[in-house]
């Protein structure tokens, strides 16, 4: 299984350790932050596959960044467990009324907390998804970075290939230039929108070659979309 990238925004210093050195062991990326803009700024390089989110933080608290990463077109995908405190039963209710996929209660279990958010990665679709995406006949496997399709191995390079995997795993939305400058090359990249262009018009090139370039789609006016449909 690939690894998975946690972002844990925790302020108290002993809890967040805790909580990496845990996540770790089993397998998984964890990027700390102590604060809400901190979190940001890891936002910026890196698009996380969850984060685990303390209630309880200094300036901006848990609920409320919730709140406005689940109004963000970019991020309202991308789960978020909150550490509730406990007791806390309002706090909870609130938390997934704000949208928030799940909490857990401090102080939890280590093996309670793993298996939360191995549910919630299933939930999102994230665990069966990571080695072997399919869509229709193209086969894209992220471990060993091969594509297929119709069973044919094809030449793609890496930045085609994050490309591929993101609109395989995203299919039919609709994703504008800058949606996809975020969440292919991260938001921190100094690339120009038309960038994106040169990469969607390779990545057609490639899949010109099998047939499926109509399967790429522009919509005028706002971005690409990846559909066996025309619509
Ligand atoms: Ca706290």
């Amino acid at each position: 299984m690939s690894q998975f990238t946690l972002l844990v925004v925790e302020d108290e210093e002993a809890i967040r350790s805790m909580l990496t050195i845990v996540l770790q062991q089993h397998n998984f990326k964890v990027l700390e932050a102590a604060s809400v803009a901190q979190a940001k700024d890891i936002l910026a390089d890196t698009f996380p596959d969850l984060i685990l989110l303390d209630w309880m933080l200094p300036k901006i608290t848990g609920d409320e960044w919730t709140r406005q990463l689940k109004l963000d077109e970019t991020y309202k995908d991308l789960p978020i467990i909150l550490l509730t405190a406990k007791g806390e039963e309002n706090d909870k209710v609130r938390g997934l009324d704000l949208g928030a996929d799940d909490y857990v209660t401090k102080p939890f279990s280590p093996k309670e907390l793993v298996s939360r958010i191995k549910a919630v990665l299933r939930r999102s679709g994230k665990i069966h998804d990571l080695t072997q995406i399919q869509f229709q006949d193209i086969n894209l496997n992220t471990e060993q970075h091969s594509v297929n399709i119709s069973g044919k191995e094809i030449d793609i390079s890496p930045t085609e290939f994050r490309l591929l995997k993101f609109f395989l795993t995203h299919p039919n939305k609709v994703y504008t230039r800058t949606q996809l400058l975020d969440r292919v090359w991260g938001r921190s990249t100094y690339i120009e929108e038309r960038t994106v262009d040169v990469h969607i018009r390779r990545l057609r090139k490639i899949l010109a070659s099998y047939q499926r370039e109509s399967w790429l789609q522009t919509v005028r006016g706002f971005g690409y979309r990846f559909s066996e449909k025309q619509m």
